[in-house]
Order: C-alpha cells, then sequence, then structure tokens
C-alpha cells in the first residue's frame, strides 16, 4: 500500500429504498469507526441523502462521509430535474462523484459537462470524485492509456493546483462495472500509473505523488486485497459490492482499515 490515505467509496446508484438505505449507512458507519484506516464515503440516492446523513451524524464515531452521485454546475434556475451543490451542501453532502461512466455513457455526458461540474464542485467546497475509464472496444485497439489520461486532462481542465487536494480520480474499465470481469492487478496497476503520469503532466510530480487514484469495476472482497495492494492504486469506488454491509466492509479492510 502506498502512502496515500485509501479511499473507499460505495456507489449505491439507482438502489436501495429509504429502509434498506438507512440499515446499510448504519452498519457501514458502525463497522468503519477507526480514524486512521480508509478514508470511506456512501453515495445513496438524492432522495435519502438527508436521511442517510442523519443516520451517520447519530453514530459519535462515525467516519463515514456523505456523498451524492451527481449534481448540475449552475447554482439555481430553470434545470428541470437537477440539483444544486448548495442544496447537497444543505443536506450535508461532503463529496460528488463526476464522469462516472453510467453518466458519460448511458446519460451522454460529454467532458465539456463534466468539467464545468468538477470545477464547480470544488469552487463550492466538495470533495471530488473525477471517473475516467475506458470502454472494451477502446482496449481492443490499444487504446487505453490515452482514453484515460485525456478524460484525465480534460476533467480537470482549469482547475488549480491548491485544489487538487480535494480531487480523488477513479480508474473504473467501462467493461469491468457490473459485469464480475476486473481488471487484473497489473493491468490496473499500469493504467493507473499512465494516469498518475497525465497528472504529473498536468499539475507536476509533487500533486501527482499525492493525489488517489481508486480502481472501480467488479472489486469484491475476495480481489480487492490484491488490487489494493499495487503501488498505485489508492482504494476502490465500489458499485454491486456496496449494497452489502458485509461485502463492503470487507472491502474496506482490505484497504488496511
Ligand atoms: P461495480 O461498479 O463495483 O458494480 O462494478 C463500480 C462503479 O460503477 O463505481
Amino acid at each position: 500500500m502506498s502512502k496515500r490515505k485509501a479511499f473507499i467509496g460505495g456507489n449505491w446508484k439507482m438502489n436501495l429504498h429509504r429502509a434498506e438505505a438507512c440499515a446499510l449507512a448504519q452498519a457501514v458507519s458502525a463497522g468503519c469507526t477507526k480514524a486512521d484506516g480508509a478514508e470511506v464515503a456512501v453515495f445513496p440516492a438524492f432522495p435519502y441523502l438527508l436521511e442517510v446523513g442523519a443516520v451517520l451524524k447519530a453514530n459519535p464515531r462515525n467516519h463515514v462521509k456523505l456523498g451524492a452521485q451527481d449534481f448540475y454546475f449552475q447554482p439555481n434556475g430553470a434545470f428541470t430535474g437537477e440539483v444544486s451543490l448548495s442544496m447537497l451542501k444543505d443536506v450535508g453532502v461532503q463529496v460528488v462523484l463526476a464522469g462516472h461512466s453510467e453518466r458519460r455513457h448511458v446519460l451522454g455526458e460529454c467532458d465539456v459537462l463534466i468539467n464545468a461540474k468538477v470545477r464547480a464542485a470544488l469552487a463550492a467546497g466538495f470533495e471530488v470524485i473525477l471517473c475516467v475509464g475506458e470502454k472494451l472496444e477502446q482496449r481492443d485497439l490499444g487504446q487505453t492509456d490515452a482514453i484515460n489520461c485525456a478524460q484525465t486532462a480534460y476533467g480537470l481542465a482549469g482547475v488549480k493546483t491548491e485544489q487538487m487536494k480535494s480531487v480523488t480520480i477513479a480508474y473504473e474499465p467501462v467493461w469491468a462495472i457490473g459485469t464480475g470481469k476486473n481488471a487484473t492487478p497489473q493491468d490496473a496497476q499500469a493504467a493507473h500509473l499512465a494516469i498518475r503520469q497525465a497528472l504529473t503532466a498536468q499539475f507536476g510530480a509533487a500533486v501527482a505523488g499525492a493525489t488517489r487514484i481508486q480502481y472501480g469495476g467488479s472489486v469484491k472482497p475476495s480481489n480487492a486485497k490484491e488490487l489494493f495492494a499495487q503501488p498505485d492504486i489508492d482504494g476502490g469506488l465500489i458499485g454491486g459490492a456496496s449494497l452489502k454491509a458485509e461485502d463492503f466492509l470487507g472491502i474496506v479492510n482490505a484497504a488496511g482499515h
């Protein structure tokens, strides 16, 4: 494990209703009470943010951050269906996702929008997890590093060096998300290293060395340890396995909690 503190995110996506979300938050919070271990955040669906936040706060030893899966970059106005950063701040959200592959490839978000979101969230004082990752056909064409480095550079365009302490990158190969297939630890490590080199080119070696890069895509308790042992893998962004407390806590423990 590198000297960067591991960061594990539980991306619940469009899953879990109110009672299930609260029960899971309670179990995760109860299982993650050591301040010196990995950092942990959960990302519930919008309607349950306030209540999940209250569940987390009710534990006096809580170390789990409240995250939001999405937001819009404009401060307010006629944007039907969207949620602003100040609304998220109002309900206690500390960290947000931007550029998740489902938002890129299912909902059609482009790099220009993702970059506007990243800059707005940082300006509003949030931590940001910028997700990048290649599709299978891009991997087959040998474009893995080019795609990841371009998505990283576009996503972070205009971000100031001093804001980078609030940025985490999540490398999530699209073909590995929710499919049960994960990159080998060696392939993931190679992709992480290339992303770190892109960060070095954009922000310098000190910032690149301090920025956490999570791996995401079918992480499970059984494969987490080997992935997180790679020198450039600093934790994970977890989808399916974050929906069961036992599995998620197993992954948190694999990160050295
Ligand atoms: P998965 O999802 O763990 O279900 O593959 C990861 C993610 O999309 O963040």
